[in-house]
């Protein structure tokens, strides 16, 4: 189980901390966070964000927020607009220090110029196809280029002409000379900027080469001044080339530092996947709060403070693995214990009517608001002679367990009195009506001869009810690992149930108050969150998570199998 002291301990404030004591780079420390804007933020990104925005806050340094939008055909603004909200969002602050990759492009150009007079690149003519076709493969060397020994001169003035526009899409490339039999694949002359004549979100016309990542990326950390650039396994074996490019060019050298990716079961975590779910209507849009996206989350119910403890307590580790989707909700549901306040609502209402309570009163009833937290304080929850209770909690036949409503049975309602089931009323064999009396001498929920009850209901007043909408979520796909079949698409993997909504939903007075995203518990029953769809005619709720610790049963279980 991951632990809160394995965030204190891990690997790359190791490193840092050694940097730190050899002085390696001033007693600096400085991060960035690079998303592309090709889509919206994950929690896997969140894993990343808290990493580095972290870092930087525990050591007194400082964190960029950088956007890597070195490639022109993918980017779009909402996806920068939706980002910037989302770091935002979960409580941290970059300063002045806003970038864009893009805006280095001058400078990324003349240092590729000063690769080519320094006799480490060459303009190659081959297509992408021979380029491919002449890598070699992990156990036998690349070919060399025919354009390989070009002229200093001549690479000179052709990669001058590819920036002006004279040839085509993916007619040339500019290479860097490095080893076409180097053992690893990445350090055989690798594309540096290719041909595209495509129009940029932030340099509109003005560029037809771009760079690619891996040239790209160490000049960003390095104009940026950053000193640990931490990035995902996956990049491991692309640090040699980060390295070599800016040892060929001798210019400031940050160090890259490599993490495994958050996994999370029974979702996908790339953006390329979560973007063909909601293209393709599998989902309503990138903050649909079924997603593992930031937005998805916030409209959900999830708050920062939840996802920032959650990433914390998992840790950074060196190997990729796999968490359980149910200690994240674990994290979400320990938080929102402390902070949700409570009110009461029926999903689906089944109608009561106390037939020794007169129909023209009505009582206020003292509720409590957070039980965790008493300066939370209480509020009137009104009572009255008929009322709502949850469809499921009357059985007219109840078998051995069953400690709720029933015939001739009494029950607490909470915050309220005894209330005991005279007759259950039915039509076309379906109950829809119980009639029920209260003891007036449990107000408040005892009685005064001790007798006691089984168990506690919630309930609304019918009359003072409001109505509304509630979602009810469940996982978006049936697969531990969705995305993890070789044989089968992440799709084919789709939740059929993932999503139910119940529109007769009847919630007491008290949430008129609340806002959009607020978030709450109604009791017994889980956490909710106002939609932002909500308006004053029509309320609509979230479900969050439920109140059961699923995450407790699955701990129980591994103990079990290891015991
Ligand atoms: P995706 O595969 O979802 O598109 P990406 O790595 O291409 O992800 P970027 O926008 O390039 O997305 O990522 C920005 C930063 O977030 C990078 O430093 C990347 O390593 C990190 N990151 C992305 N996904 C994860 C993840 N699942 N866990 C941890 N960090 C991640
Ligand atoms: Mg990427």
């Amino acid at each position: 189980m991951p632990s809160e002291e394995a965030e204190a301990h891990d690997f790359i404030r190791d490193i840092i901390n050694e940097d730190l004591r050899t002085n390696k780079y001033g007693g600096r420390v400085h991060t960035r966070f690079p998303p592309e804007p090709n889509g919206y933020l994950h929690i896997g990104h969140a894993k990343s964000i808290c990493l580095n925005f972290g870092i930087a806050e525990d050591y007194k340094g400082k964190c960029n927020l950088r956007f890597d939008d070195t490639n022109p055909a993918k980017e779009e603004e909402e996806y920068v607009r939706s980002i910037i909200e989302d770091v935002r969002w979960l409580g941290f602050d970059w300063e002045d220090r806003l970038f864009f990759a893009s805006d280095y492009f001058d400078q990324m150009y003349d240092y590729a110029v000063e690769l080519v007079k320094r006799g480490k690149a060459y303009v190659d003519d081959s297509t992408a196809d021979e380029i491919s076709r002449t890598r070699g493969t992990l156990t036998s060397p690349g070919q060399k280029s025919p354009y390989r020994d070009r002229s200093i001169e001549e690479n000179l003035d052709v990669f001058t002409r590819m920036r002006a526009g004279e040839f085509g899409d993916g007619e040339k490339v500019l290479r860097a000379k490095i080893d076409m039999s180097h053992p690893n694949m990445n350090m055989r002359d690798p594309i540096v900027y290719r041909i595209l004549h495509a129009s940029h979100h932030n340099t509109g016309e003005k560029w037809c080469i771009y760079p690619m990542y891996d040239w790209a990326h160490g000049l960003e950390d390095s104009i940026e001044n950053i000193t640990h650039s931490i990035c995902t396994l996956e990049f491991e074996n692309h640090r040699p080339l980060y390295d070599w490019f800016l040892d060929q060019i001798e210019v400031y050298h940050p160090q890259q530092i490599e993490f495994a990716r958050l996994n999370i079961t029974y979702t996908v975590m790339s953006k390329r996947m979560l973007k063909q779910l909601v293209d393709e209507g599998h989902v309503n849009g990138w903050d649909d709060p079924r997603l593992p996206t930031i937005s998805g989350m916030r409209r959900r119910g999830y708050s920062p403070a939840a996802i920032r403890n959650f990433c914390k307590r998992i840790g950074v580790a060196k190997v990729n693995s796999m968490v359980d989707f149910e200690f994240l909700e674990y994290c979400i549901r320990e938080d929102l214990n402390k902070t949700a306040p409570r009110f009461m609502g029926v999903l689906q209402p089944l109608k009561v009517v106390i037939e020794n309570y007169p129909d023209d009163k009505v009582e206020e009833m003292e509720a409590v608001n957070n039980p965790e937290d008493p300066s939370a304080g209480t509020r009137k929850v009104p009572f009255s002679r008929e009322l709502c209770i949850e469809e499921e909690d009357f059985m007219e036949e109840p078998p051995k367990k069953f400690y709720r409503l029933a015939p001739g049975r009494e029950v607490r309602f909470r915050y309220a009195y005894f209330v005991k089931c005279k007759e259950a009323i039915k039509q076309n064999g379906k109950v829809v009506e119980l009639r029920c009396t209260v003891d007036p001498d449990t107000r408040g929920g005892n009685a005064p001869d001790g007798r006691k009850v089984k168990s506690t209901l919630h309930w609304v007043s019918a009359r003072h009810a409001m109505d509304a909408e509630v979602r009810l979520y469940d996982k978006l796909f049936t697969e531990k690992d969705p995305a993890g079949h070789k044989d089968a698409d992440f799709k084919d993997f789709i939740n059929p149930n993932s999503l139910e909504v119940l529109t007769s939903c009847k919630i007491e007075p008290a949430v008129k108050n609340l806002k959009p995203l607020d978030r709450i518990q109604f009791e017994r029953l889980g956490y909710f969150c106002v939609d932002p769809d909500s308006n004053s005619e029509k309320l609509i709720f979230n479900r969050t998570v439920g109140l059961r610790d699923t995450w407790a049963k699955i701990q129980k279980q591994q103990q079990q199998k290891t015991t």
